[in-house]
């Protein structure tokens, strides 16, 4: 009986939770959801909203809500993509989220080789000052993705990245940087490329040091050694890879022949692109058995692994990634690419 007693009350408690809930105004549960929407650590955390109730599902698809997913989000897992996936990406790029337009348009251009569609998302979030995005196309412009050799648009590549750079791009600021130093796409001026470097590298400290303060138990488990372009060094631990680059190494890892015959991705483990054209990226001049879309990409793996496993030679005689496909303009200039300590 007591039990009994005990079942009705717990009853009569969730009725009114409920009925509070029924009287909440649309209006503040969709900002709630919102918050909920830039706030997700995963896809899963806001399923379960979905799956609460006929309401939240209805609310949860509202376009003010999509409009605000974050990249985490949107992280699709590439072993899960499926019709489902490419159509809730869908709604939140008509909803007017630039993070959707970057994963939809990374994913397109790259993994589904649906170059115009892709490039036409990258640049509708460019142009809402997408940072990853502005970087992006200007890695399609250096490279000549998606076309020929002859297809480099470089003065269109500094622009792209100049701006992303504007924002913070670390990655772009460094790209940026050895575009000042080589001459590459702009009137070369050394002392504004070093400017840009020493900019960058000080970014990169500053983000590791955040993560350092936020969440690193002990001060010494950061490794400092040598950074970067200057001679110094410490491991980026606190860097964190965004989803679509996940999804796209997941997604080439996962299949064979993929990228495609001859097609070779990115060897920075944490970036996912592939070529679009034999020979499109730059090798390293050092071993000759690497190869990157980018400056920052060969950046990041070097300090990650390349320098333990670039010929030895190289630790003594300096050390570039040569442009396979452009001996005349990019190879002649003694300090292109050089990213050791100096
Ligand atoms: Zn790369
Ligand atoms: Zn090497």
């Amino acid at each position: 009986m007591k039990k009994l007693r005990r079942s009705a009350g717990h009853i009569h408690h969730d009725r009114t939770r409920s009925d509070l809930f029924e009287s909440l105004h649309d209006d503040i549960v969709i900002s709630v959801l919102c918050k909920l929407s830039s706030t997700a650590s995963s896809p899963s955390d806001f399923i379960s909203v979905f799956l609460t109730c006929k309401r939240l599902n209805k609310l949860g698809l509202h376009p003010l809500v999509l409009s605000k997913s974050g990249s985490k989000l949107l992280a699709v897992r590439a072993k899960s993509w499926c019709d489902e996936a490419h159509r809730f990406l869908k709604l939140c790029v008509n909803a007017g989220n630039s993070e959707a337009y970057y994963t939809l348009g990374m994913i397109r251009y790259y993994c589904l080789q649906n170059r115009g569609s892709g490039a036409s998302l990258l640049a509708k979030a460019a142009i809402k000052s997408h940072a990853p995005a502005l970087y992006s196309l200007s890695l399609i412009q250096f490279n000549g993705s998606g076309g020929l050799k002859n297809d480099k648009d470089l003065r269109a590549g500094v622009a792209l990245c100049a701006r992303a750079a504007f924002l913070g791009h670390v990655d772009a600021l460094r790209e940026l940087g050895h575009c000042f130093q080589d001459g590459y796409g702009v009137r070369k001026n050394i002392q504004e490329g070093r400017r840009l470097l020493v900019q960058a590298n000080a970014r990169e400290l500053a983000s590791v040091l955040r993560v350092f303060d936020i969440g690193a138990p002990n001060r010494m488990d950061i490794e400092f050694g040598l950074f970067s372009d200057y001679g110094f060094n410490f491991n980026l631990i606190g860097r964190e890879m965004h989803p679509v680059n996940k999804f796209m190494v997941e997604w080439f890892g996962s299949r064979e022949e993929n990228p495609g015959p001859g097609l070779r991705m990115c060897s920075y483990d944490g970036c996912g692109r592939p070529e679009t054209r034999k020979n499109e990226f730059r090798r390293c001049s050092g071993c000759g058995k690497v190869n990157y879309c980018s400056r920052g990409c060969q950046a990041h793996d070097w300090r990650m692994h390349h320098r333990v496993e670039c010929a030895p030679m190289e630790e003594w005689m300096g050390h570039a990634i040569d442009d396979v496909e452009e001996e005349d303009d990019r190879n002649g200039d003694d300090e292109v690419m050089d990213d050791r300590p100096v």
